[in-house]
């Protein structure tokens, strides 16, 4: 397993209090926050999730608010908007949700966690 030369989170920027705080992001190969427990708190700074050959892609917040903006300059505003509205019955009467970074659509994944407690 590789481990990093420091342990300044790429995103954030703040060190990280052990090297099991940080995962490696899947796209931009730097460390990044990320809480291995999922029943204790922690700083996230990026997500996992399993991905199509079940194999943990570690993902920063940077490369998924990239991999967003990307997306939504592939469809043009108006369409992603029109997606956003798509799940309301009147579409523009119920305000939207604030966008959770982490949350980026991702069909077919889970979100994978370690439990290393057990
Ligand atoms: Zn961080
Ligand atoms: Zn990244």
């Amino acid at each position: 397993m590789r481990a990093p030369t420091d342990l300044t989170c790429g995103v954030c920027g703040e060190t990280a209090e052990a090297v099991t705080h940080l995962a490696e992001c899947f796209e931009c190969d730097r460390w990044f926050h990320l809480n291995p427990y999922s029943n204790q708190p922690g700083k996230d700074c990026g997500d996992a999730v399993i991905g199509p050959t079940d194999g943990i892609e570690t993902t920063c917040n940077d490369c998924i608010e990239a991999a967003e903006r990307r997306r939504v300059a592939a469809l043009g505003p108006d369409r992603a908007k029109a997606e956003g509205l798509a799940g309301t019955v009147l579409g523009g009467q119920v305000p939207l949700p604030p966008a959770r970074p982490g949350q980026a659509p991702t069909e077919g994944r889970r979100t994978f966690r370690r439990v290393d407690d057990e």
